[in-house]
């Protein structure tokens, strides 16, 4: 080691700092970890190490000890990744700032980057797991009182479900009385609605995985009344702070079906990727529907498939409709309808199948909304027409 080196190092040691501390400033320029290039540099320069180190207050002293409770934390969980970070006092890197201005020195390792390896080295030889930097979990770790705190990713589930019954929401609605705190009107559940998609799927999953709670993010959603039939609508289920990250996808299938009691089905789980939310959420999908069509007064097959024909390869021009006005946006939409054809006639009523882009309002077409979607059905035929029966049955693409 160069003189003017050695001559820094007597420095610091005469300071006192600890053989963690002292490689960290001389990193690179010797071989070895940082703590034994501290401790071969101590040996040239000569000093006792008796003195609580001026750097780290003695924090490097208890890795082990600090390294366990990172081990502990992790107990309860199952993962294969993760990652230390840590949050220490502005003053502990303050002083480290001054001394490398002072003595001009430093390597640009932080005090930080280099405990937090520390830590992980010793975590990762404990469990076998790997450090990553989109870990399972990241361990963060407060230095100045030494607790320990877990962030745990989310565990995500893609799939598709099939809702077999009316009257199901897709996702908990809470009560607009007392938004979800619990009231007279909703029976104390803080719901709208008794149990929804989302709880169906989810509560299976929370037992199996230990998570803390769920959300469901879904290709669009089908109205309450409409079932969503065929090979179902994709879906990503989130799962928030798992304890187990493998669970067994077809017996999730099997339990979701027998509780729901035939209301809802999943079909082709597999493990998913955060972002893939967000490509489920940006993507457009076509859909196909089919609809129960009830007429105001009697009109004949032809002068419906006049109709019908005025609507095929149509652009429609949507208000946002009357009920949901209370909830969203006036706004205009504009979506396409593909193909609209007529499946049986009886009486008053007619059985459609529609095939147009996700977003298309269905009840709208076919209502007009009081000449807020244009054209309808109702406009083209000049006869009040209103959906009987909603059912989505087919969502196409997927991830
Ligand atoms: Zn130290
Ligand atoms: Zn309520």
């Amino acid at each position: 080691m160069r003189d003017h080196l050695l001559e820094k190092a007597r420095v610091l040691v005469k300071e006192g700092v600890c053989d963690h501390c002292l490689g960290r400033q001389f990193a690179g320029r010797e071989s070895g970890d940082f703590e034994e290039i501290g401790r071969k540099i101590r040996s040239w320069a000569g000093g006792d190490d008796g003195n609580l180190c001026i750097l780290c207050g003695g924090i490097f002293d208890r890795l082990d000890e600090l390294s366990r409770k990172g081990i502990d934390a992790l107990k309860e969980y199952e993962f294969e990744t993760f990652m230390v970070g840590s949050r220490m006092d502005r003053i502990l890197e303050a002083v480290e700032e001054c001394l490398h201005e002072f003595l001009e020195i430093g390597t640009g390792v932080l005090f930080k980057v280099h405990f937090n390896r520390e830590i992980e080295k010793r975590i990762s030889a404990f469990y076998g797991k790997r450090v990553s930097r989109n870990p399972d979990i990241t361990l963060i770790y407060n230095l100045s009182d030494f607790t320990v705190d877990l962030q745990i990713k989310p565990l995500y589930i893609y799939g598709r479900y099939r809702k077999l019954v009316r009257g199901i929401p897709q996702t908990r609605w809470h009560c607009r009385e007392c938004r979800g705190r619990g009231c007279e009107k909703c029976n104390f559940t803080g719901k709208m609605y008794e149990v929804s998609v989302e709880e169906l799927i989810s509560e299976p999953f929370l037992e199996l995985t230990g998570g803390k709670g769920a959300k469901l993010h879904g290709a669009g959603r089908e109205d309450i009344d409409a079932r969503m039939l065929g090979d179902g609508r994709p879906f990503v289920l989130e799962i928030e702070n798992p304890r187990r990250r493998r669970v067994d996808l077809d017996l999730a299938e099997d339990i979701i079906r027998e509780r729901s009691g035939g209301k809802v089905e999943v079909l082709g789980l597999r493990y998913a990727q955060g972002n893939e939310v967000r490509k489920l959420k940006s993507s457009r999908y076509r859909k196909k529907y089919r609809v129960l069509v009830e007429f105001e007064k009697e009109v004949n097959m032809e002068s419906l498939k006049n109709a019908l024909e005025g609507l095929k390869e149509r652009t429609i021009e949507q208000k946002t409709p009357t009920r949901v006005l209370h909830r969203r946006a006036d706004r205009m939409r504009k979506r396409k309808v593909y193909q609209i054809d007529v499946l049986s006639m009886t009486g008053l009523k007619a059985e459609l199948v529609i095939e147009a882009d996700s977003g298309l309002y269905i009840k709208e077409l076919i209502s007009g909304d009081e000449g807020r979607t244009k054209p309808s059905l109702t406009e083209l035929m000049g006869v009040a027409c209103r959906v009987e029966e909603l059912d989505v049955v087919e969502v196409e693409g997927g991830l």
